[in-house]
């Protein structure tokens, strides 16, 4: 079945726009054992993580979900990313020194972003930490951040829902899009 048209446009890499995508589904499950036949049967629990990424420029799609053996958009995120910019955001985030699990080593950089935005930190944006500092209780990350966003009040209001802790923003500013993918209809 053919989707119309607004349920294509989100439907493809949200960074170069080519369709040419691929979902790598990692699956753990738990079933009873039929006594009669030996098949598997009901579940008793099961995980399914599952990633969506460009096979163009091999980035993660985090605009997408994969439920039910269908790629769906992820509603609140897949208009902005689509048809939003790059947003280049130098900030601070203040956030609780118990919020973080690891500030050194090899984990600091993804422990620190979650702290500060959560998994937008680790999922959705781009996100480099430049250093953090220790003030009493509190760790001061000191982050870049890209985002897609349609303009800057919808790039700071986003980076601000997103904050786990005080927002500080330095600068933001708005950064050219990739080159697109060259034609939709490559294989
Ligand atoms: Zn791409």
């Amino acid at each position: 079945m053919e989707g119309s048209v607004d349920t294509r446009s989100w439907l493809r890499c949200y960074r170069c726009w080519s369709t040419d995508l691929e979902v790598q589904v990692h699956y753990e499950g738990i079933h009873k054992i039929d006594p009669e036949s030996g098949e598997r049967a009901d579940v008793v629990d099961e995980v399914q993580e599952a990633v969506v990424q460009c096979l163009e420029c091999m980035h993660d799609q985090p605009h997408l979900g994969f439920k039910d053996g269908r790629v769906e958009p992820i509603e609140d995120r897949w208009e902005r990313m689509i048809a939003g910019t790059p947003w280049v955001a130098s900030c601070t985030v203040s956030v609780e020194a118990d919020d973080v699990e690891s500030c050194s080593g090899p984990d600091a950089g993804d422990s620190l972003s979650f702290a500060a935005f959560g998994e937008h930190g680790t999922r959705e944006f781009f996100t480099h930490v430049r250093f953090h500092k220790h003030d009493g209780d509190k760790i001061i990350v000191h982050l870049l951040v890209e985002l897609y966003a349609r303009s800057q009040d919808e790039a700071t209001e986003v980076l601000e829902d997103a904050a786990r802790g005080a927002l500080t923003l330095t600068s933001l500013a708005e950064e050219s899009r990739p080159p697109a993918a060259t034609g939709d209809d490559l294989h």
